[in-house]
């Protein structure tokens, strides 16, 4: 194939003989680089006649429709040697080295850090010392290698091979073009496949290349990380996907929740919900204040709702006493919780009464957002492997799993005759199975008592069947946020 790239596409054959190299050269014996000694290349310039090449990442599957085209499938990751209008001409790094054209708009350019971050060989913030160190103590053996960034040249790259009880260190050269080199002549688009060349060529640098530096990672400690010992458990609240959650104190003064994890496996989900909590900051969510994660089990404390969540709280003796007045309070604040996550692009993807928390004051808060859908079996149900709560999911997610803003405005629309029902199941007598087959028959949920026809007018507005029909969380909270007043002061 190499030699068909290179007899029909002639022009690029300075760029083949960098980019496809053929074999180990001759006489190659290189040096080991070493600051103190100076380059093993004093004297290299960058060759000007360099392409620029970049690495792009593949958005939406393409087939070639003619021969000059390449087919190419979503993931994969492709060099760009060139761009033509809406194409370029790509080479692909897997497989077969092939070349061809691709429309420029199936493509997304990947920068080189965000490559570089993820690959298991790259470890960043360490010196010559540190490195040595590492990759002279075990688990590493002979064999183990790294790159790191260089630490006498701004932006380039060395590569530190253990060759039994000494650690080597080569400079890798950046060419103003975007690619690297150990040896001039020898160039290549990524580190990647400079590694992928070395680790077969190894002879060239006197060191085999047998597999990535194992770093032992400290656990993670961050702003949000409270030793244990500062929390006192006191009562079980409840119990959700990830365990029990507690009612607790910090450092003996501050009243919390404890959200104890109760199986490791889950850690990978908790550490989602984690981040979430993390990032998202707004008073209508949930507050994250201190995390437990050195050592087992995990804890995430998170503020105190006193009230717990809103559908125990809706039939509770206090919720059946509240007035439309407070109820369309709760919707409010409801809304206005989802229009920050909204202006975030968040999708909550299981909006309802049962993942909002009800605090002092009847202050509302959302929780559960981004995950909460597994596991609780009378409301989740399975459709493709994926546990969904189908009462509360709109109709193109529960079918086709297409979750958008949108979809959670459907979810909104239930949570809302939650509110005005007092905590009543929606659909009540039918199976998941009924509701999907009703909704789809153009079947809604009646209007409540205690619902006005203002209020059931905008649940109809949140039951849409187009998506693109359904309000926003923006146009729901000020619709509502006037209902409010209206009723609050019908003549000011
Ligand atoms: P979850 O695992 O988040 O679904 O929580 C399970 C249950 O624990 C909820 O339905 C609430 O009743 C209770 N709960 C969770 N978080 C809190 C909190 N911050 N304050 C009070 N109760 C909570």
């Amino acid at each position: 194939m190499d030699q068909f790239i290179r007899k029909h596409l002639t022009f690029l054959n300075t760029f083949w003989g960098k980019c496809l190299p053929n074999g180990v050269p001759s006489n190659h014996s290189l040096d080991l680089w070493d600051p103190a000694q100076g380059s093993l290349h004093p004297t290299l310039d960058p060759d000007p006649v360099e392409p620029m090449v970049s690495l792009f990442g593949v958005l939406y599957d393409f087939t070639a429709r003619s021969a000059d085209e390449l087919s190419v499938n979503r993931g994969d990751k492709i060099c760009v040697l060139r761009e033509e209008g809406g194409y370029v001409l790509a080479r692909r790094l897997s497989g077969e080295a092939l070349v061809g054209y691709v429309p420029a708009n199936y493509l997304s350019k990947i920068s080189q850090d965000e490559t570089l971050t993820q690959q298991p060989w790259y470890i960043s913030g360490i010196g010559r010392n540190k490195a040595t160190l590492l990759l002279l103590s075990p688990p590493n053996r002979h064999g183990s290698f790294l790159i790191r960034d260089s630490e006498s040249n701004k932006g380039e790259y060395s590569l530190s091979v253990r060759n039994h009880a000494k650690v080597r260190h080569f400079r890798i050269y950046k060419h103003p073009a975007g690619s690297f080199y150990l040896e001039k002549g020898h160039t290549f688009p990524s580190l990647e496949q400079l590694l992928a060349y070395y680790t077969i060529n190894w002879k060239v640098i006197q060191s085999p290349l047998l597999q990535p530096c194992i770093q032992k990672r400290a656990p993670e400690t961050d702003q949000w990380e409270r030793p244990r010992s500062e929390f006192q458990l006191w009562r079980k609240l409840g119990e959700g996907c990830f365990g029990e959650v507690w009612e607790g104190m910090w450092k003996n003064t501050v009243p919390v929740a404890i959200k104890i994890m109760k199986q490791a496996d889950m850690r990978d989900d908790f550490v989602k919900e984690i981040q979430n909590l993390k990032s998202l900051k707004h008073t209508r969510l949930i507050k994250l204040l201190a995390i437990c994660s050195v050592g087992e089990p995990v804890y995430i404390v998170t503020e105190l709702m006193r009230k717990g969540n809103l559908h125990s709280y809706l039939n509770s003796a206090a919720g059946q006493e509240l007035t439309t007045h407070h109820l369309l309070s709760i919707s409010c604040q409801v809304a206005d919780g989802m229009t920050y996550l909204e202006e975030q692009h968040v999708v909550h993807r299981d909006l309802a009464a049962r993942n909002i928390l009800v605090g002092d004051d009847l202050a509302c808060k959302i929780a559960d957002f981004g995950l909460a859908r597994l596991l609780k079996d009378d409301i989740y149900s399975t459709t493709s492997n994926v546990m969904i709560p189908v009462k509360w999911t709109a109709p193109e997610a529960a079918i086709y799993q297409t979750y958008s803003l949108k979809s959670d405005v459907w979810s909104y629309g239930i949570l809302l005759y939650e509110v005005f029902t007092y905590g009543q199941c929606p659909y009540e007598g039918m199976t998941n199975q009924e509701t999907i087959q009703q909704i789809s028959r153009g079947y809604r949920l009646p209007r409540p008592n205690s619902c006005s026809p203002e209020i059931y007018s905008l649940m109809l507005e949140c039951w849409k069947g187009h998506p693109e029909d359904r309000p926003s969380f923006l146009n729901l909270r000020d619709m509502l946020f006037s209902i409010y007043k209206w009723t609050h002061h019908p003549f000011s």
